[in-house]
């Protein structure tokens, strides 16, 4: 993992950034490394939800890929930095495409940090197929048990300050904060108790953080009635 990103890579993702808080569409940058030096070998605009994952574009001469970085929009139906399971199938996919573990980080201009998540190891193409077949592109994701039991073993992640690039260990409501974005709101009103702690078990694993985050993310979802 990195100790800090980079400061040329830095300035690209604020602009990405930028576009994603003014237009809502996702967008990606790939970076990609030549001579022991990151730069970004590739852009693109995504859609509302989704965005695809860049090669290095071989007009930049040729380079080693390693790492991409992609914007969430912040928006109350939208659930703020979470790596989807998409997220993390891609990210396996690229390390066992390029034969190198590669990092994948999720940014946008509201969020008090950057998350990154770097496969622990090169994948085998089955590794990659199960993280395919178990994803659930519905609202009810977050029952996932294969993500729970299996995120930990696969990536390692990391938290970066969005202004300096250092990586930091933040608090366990700066990393709900960064995961919740702006839908901690709706996630109250649309989920029984029963299904956010659910949520809350599933974003501890997802974020690779500390068993307090769970009990920590279970009071910041509870309706005061409870
Ligand atoms: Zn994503």
């Amino acid at each position: 993992m990195l100790k800090r990103i980079p400061p040329n890579i830095l300035h690209d993702i604020q602009t990405l950034n930028e576009y994603t808080a003014t237009s809502g569409k996702e967008s990606t940058l790939t970076a990609c490394s030549r001579s022991n030096r990151l730069f970004t070998a590739g852009a693109g605009g995504g859609d509302g939800g989704s965005v695809e994952s860049l090669s290095c574009d071989q007009r930049f001469g040729k380079a080693e890929r390693k790492m991409d970085v992609h914007t969430h929009p912040h928006n109350p139906s939208a659930v703020g930095l979470l790596p989807s399971q998409a997220d993390l199938a891609v990210t396996l996919s690229e390390s066992k495409t390029n034969n190198t573990k590669q990092i994948s980080c999720i940014s946008n201009k509201e969020s008090p940090l950057i998350v990154c998540s770097e496969a622990k190891r090169v994948p085998t193409q089955a590794r990659v197929n199960e993280y395919v077949d178990h994803e659930i592109d519905s609202g009810e994701f977050y029952k996932s048990e294969f993500h729970r039991k299996n995120v930990r073993k696969d990536f390692n992640t990391a938290y970066f300050n969005p202004q300096t690039g250092e990586k930091v260990k933040p608090s366990d409501e700066q990393v709900l904060n960064t995961m919740f974005g702006a839908s901690v709101q709706t996630i109250k009103e649309e989920n029984t108790k029963h299904e956010r702690e659910k949520l809350c078990k599933y974003v501890n694993s997802m974020s690779g953080t500390k068993k307090s985050v769970t009990n920590k993310c279970k009071q910041m979802l509870s309706d005061n009635k409870e």
